[in-house]
């Protein structure tokens, strides 16, 4: 048992001090979880906000100096990032330091992190389900990842300990904690997140694509479920395209059986056939209701 009062590291190092990352940084520092919480980012400006808003101890882009001497170090940087990223630090992690990572994407980072990793440095991936449309370190809060999801897919292997100190941590910041396999993770975010995150994108995208006059009655009657889709699809494009490109075959799969559904969705209405429409519109009315219940709403 841990002391819940205790910081549960020494030292955690944050890489990439964005909306998650800062975030992060803010929950480590705010609930004491760790003596120290330091950070890296590729922009000399954002280090300069970051020790100005105050979350940081120490912020410099020389990843090295800031993973030398941390026992936790969390990767908060774009999927497609984490590679390069992981190559750069590696040589200067110390002994016994856990990596982790919050990347929308697992089976990828699992992929291309663990290569880099020396001899005695643990890896448990991490997802917290947890964000908002907008980026970088003034869009953070502490209380972000309260009462949300955080899901941890660890290596087979890993250490059970040093899986439980990186439960731990989410769990302090105000997380459920949900441990799954990289593969399935991908699977089920896929359909929960990355596709509607997908139609969101083409919706405001075709929308865009209209002319003038209707463009401009689209933003007029924006509340009848168009201006929900556009807060989804202001969200990070960077961050967006890496996901995509790194959970492609789980994406592709799932947006195979969406065509079909839509497609029947569209026959149906095409032959008048209310029963089917009704019908469908129920079963998915009960699904909201599940959400609300679980109080994920
Ligand atoms: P963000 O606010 O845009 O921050 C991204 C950070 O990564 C910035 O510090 C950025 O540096 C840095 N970065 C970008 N490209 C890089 C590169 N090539 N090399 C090194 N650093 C790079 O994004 P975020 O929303 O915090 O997302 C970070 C991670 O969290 C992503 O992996 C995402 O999948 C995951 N995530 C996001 C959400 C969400 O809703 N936003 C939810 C759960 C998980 P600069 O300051 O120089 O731009």
């Amino acid at each position: 048992m841990t002391n819940a009062s205790a910081p549960l590291f020494d030292r955690v190092a944050i890489i990439g001090i964005g909306l998650i990352g800062s975030s992060l940084a803010r929950a480590v520092k705010e609930y004491g979880l760790a003596r120290s919480v330091v950070g890296s980012d590729r922009s000399e400006a954002v280090c300069a906000k970051a020790l100005e808003l105050g979350f940081l101890d120490a912020a410099t882009p020389d990843l090295g100096e800031v993973v030398a001497a941390a026992d936790l170090v969390v990767l908060c940087v774009p999927v497609g990032a984490c590679a390069e990223v992981a190559e750069r630090m590696a040589p200067h992690l110390r002994a016994g330091a856990i990596v982790s990572d919050v990347g929308s994407v697992k089976m990828a980072v699992l992929r291309d992190v663990s290569p880099h990793l020396p001899e005695g440095v643990h890896i448990v991936p991490g997802h917290p389900v947890a964000g908002t449309e907008h980026s970088g370190p003034e869009a953070g809060f502490a209380t972000l990842f309260q009462g949300r999801w955080c899901i941890l897919t660890p290596p087979p292997g890993a250490p059970e300990a040093v899986v439980e100190k990186v439960a731990e941590l989410w769990r302090r910041c105000g997380s459920k904690l949900e441990i799954m396999e990289p593969a399935h993770h991908d699977r089920v975010l896929a359909i929960t997140s990355h596709l509607p995150h997908l139609i969101a994108y083409t919706i405001v995208g075709t929308a865009s694509d209209l002319e003038e006059d209707t463009k401009s009655e689209v933003i007029k009657f924006s509340a009848g479920g168009f201006r929900d889709f556009t807060r989804i699809a202001a969200s990070d494009p960077i961050m967006w395209r890496d996901v995509f490109l790194n959970n492609r075959e789980a994406v592709l799969e799932i947006l195979q059986r969406f065509t079909e559904d839509l497609t029947a969705l569209q026959r149906a209405i095409r032959w008048g056939e209310g029963d089917t429409l009704q019908e469908t519109f129920t079963k998915t009315r009960a699904i909201r209701r599940g959400i609300i219940d679980a109080k994920q709403a």
